[in-house]
Formats: structure tokens, sequence, C-alpha cells
């Protein structure tokens, strides 16, 4: 480029982050210190019949001892319509802001309800099973894809290491899971840019491969799982989600791996859970693309979370359909297994060698 050449266009990259992260034991309280903070005197509590009882009474109480008034939704799934009955109590109730209190469920219906009505969100995860409790992306069902769509950004996020590291030990080892998957999205998002021509943001790889790499290196002070030892995979799933943002999509957190999850989610009636999934298809995708797949299965052992088919409660049979199946659920996300084919025979193989059945 000569002086006389014209600035070229710099593509325009909108970054959606939350404004108010708060980690820590006891952060639940301030909730509605947060909620003064940003100027909402009104807001919709989404939470689930247990988590109610975990988390969603007490925002409820904190925020009325400080005459902040709230209404509540309980959600059981998320579905389409789950997501409509919330849109019209939001409505109804004329809130500011909805806030999510709970598991994947309330955080993923409510963050959908607060996009499609434009309120307000904030997150306040019950448990750390999974990297959407503060991505603007939300998985629910009913729509025409079966993965995440994109929603909104929370405006705060309140994550109380307290009451995620007393939640069931299953589902923070599968946000392990799912953070430690990383390793392998990062590398098909290299090869769609390297074999596709999609867009590759250095940044956003670095900040999703790094929170892989520190839960591994981390595996034996996270299953001690006190309140201490959990904020390292929260810290790990804020920069999952910070690193989607600045991707603008989930293309550095969800790759083959995250396929062979969806391909489970929809030919297996009972699913494990999505990080759990995830976790033991990285082992396989890591071995296609050449990586140390021994490393991401011996990482996952010591946290705690399955390597296996038996250990997934998934017969062996539907490993391998899923694996043959997952780059068909979404054809035009390039992976590893749009460059290598798998078929009934190589999966199995695959499966197989790394130990999954
Ligand atoms: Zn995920």
């Amino acid at each position: 480029m000569t002086s006389t050449d014209p600035p070229r266009a710099m593509p325009v990259h909108r970054i959606d982050l939350p404004r108010i992260v708060l980690v820590g034991k006891g952060v639940l309280s301030s909730i509605n210190g947060i909620c003064r903070e940003l100027g909402y005197g009104k807001a919709l509590i989404v939470t689930g019949k247990n988590t109610v009882k975990i988390a969603g009474e007490r925002v409820q109480w904190i925020l009325a001892n400080d005459g902040i008034s709230s209404d509540r939704s309980i959600v059981e799934d998320a579905q389409l319509e789950t997501v409509g009955r919330v849109m019209e109590d939001a409505g109804r109730a004329k809130v500011d802001v909805l806030i999510g209190v709970g598991g994947g469920r309330s955080i993923d219906v409510a963050k959908l309800a607060a996009a499609k009505t434009g309120n307000a969100f904030i997150s306040v995860p019950t448990v750390a099973s999974h990297d959407g409790i503060a991505s603007s992306l939300a998985s629910v069902k009913g729509m025409e894809r079966p993965y995440t769509v994109k929603a909104v950004s929370p405006v705060a996020v309140v994550m109380d290491s307290g009451i995620i590291a007393a939640s069931p030990y299953r589902f923070t080892a599968a946000g392990c899971g799912d953070v430690i998957s990383k390793a392998t999205e990062v590398e098909d998002w290299k090869l769609a840019h390297s074999e596709n021509g999609d867009y590759y943001g250095a940044y956003a790889a670095s900040l999703a491969l790094m929170s892989s790499q520190l839960i591994m290196e981390s595996a034996d002070k996270i299953r001690q799982n006190t309140s201490d030892t959990v904020r390292d995979l929260l810290e790990a799933l804020i920069s999952c989600s910070t690193s989607m943002s600045i991707a603008g999509s989930s293309r550095p957190c969800s790759g083959s791996a995250h396929l062979f999850s969806h391909a489970l989610d929809i030919i297996v009636d009972k699913p494990a859970l999505h990080g759990e999934q995830c976790g033991v298809g990285s082992i396989m995708m890591a071995k296609l693309h050449g990586l140390d797949w021994e490393k991401i299965r011996e990482s996952l052992e010591r946290i705690g979370a399955p390597t296996t088919a038996a250990a997934l409660g998934i017969k062996k049979e539907k490993i391998i359909e899923a694996l043959v199946m997952a780059q068909s659920v979404r054809p035009d996300r390039y992976t590893i297994l749009s460059k290598i084919h798998l078929d009934r025979a190589s999966a199995e193989a695959l499966a197989v060698e790394t130990g999954v059945i």
C-alpha cells in the first residue's frame, strides 16, 4: 500500500460483552446493587422448580428488601413455547430486566425471551455445566436448528461460587468437558480458515484455547470442588463466552466435538449432559486432528468427567451413528469431519482406538 492508495475499509465488528461480571462466594447478595446501578426497577425472575429454592426465591427476597419488585416465571423445559410464555409474562408485568436463575434451561429461556422482547438479561447460574451461562447464544428446542441461536449478551453475570460448589459435581465436571473441548474446536476453526477460507480471529481463538489448557492443568484442583477451586472453571467459562462475543459467533467454542454432541442429542432418547458429550467427542476429534488425545482423556479422567460411551450411559452403536452423522447436523460449519469423512467402519475404529467404546 502506498500513501496514495485509499485506506482499506475495515469490516464492522460489533462485540457485545457483559458490563458486570461478579464471581465469588456470596455474590448473589449483590444482585440488588447491580439492578440499582443499571437502573432496573422491575424484574422477571426466570427459574426452575428446583433452582427457585436454591437461588430464585433468594434473588426475589434480596430485590424486594431493596424496593425492587419482581415477578416469577417457572420454566421446566427450554422449548420455544416456553420462551413465548415467558415473553408474555415479561410484557404483562412491564419489567425492565429478565433474570435467569438456574442451569441451562432457565438461562437459555430467559436469554432468548429477553432478546425477543428487547429487555435486558442478567445471568445467575446455579451450575457451571456449559459456557452458555455468560454468552449471547441460546440453545432452545423447537427451532429450525438443533444448535445455539443468537440471543442477547447478558448485561451482568452473577456467579456465586458458593452455590455452584454446592451443586452436584457432575455439572461442574461437565462444564470442564465443555471447556476442554475447545482444544479441538479451535483446531477446527484454524482448519476452516486454511482449507475453506473462513474468517479466523487469532485473539478469540487464543482465549478459548487458553481456557482449555488452564482447565487441563487445573484438573486436580478442580476435583477438590470448593468455592475457591471452582473459580478456575467459572473464569474459564467467562473467557469462552468472551471469545464467542469477540468472534461474533460460536466458532471458537463449537466445532466437531460439538457437532458430535448435537448428533447424540438428536438420536439418543436420554442424552448425557452437553459438556460430558463434548468432552468425549473431543477425545476422538483430537485423534483425527493429530493432537495429543490421550492428554485430553487423562485430564477428563482426573476431573471425573466421562471418557467412555458406558460412562455417558449411551450405547456403542449410537456413538458410531453420531460420529457418522455429526457433520450433517451443520454442513456449513467446516471441521475436521468435513475433511475426513467417517463411514461406519472408520467411525467405529476411531471410537475403539480412543477407548470410547
Ligand atoms: Zn459447548
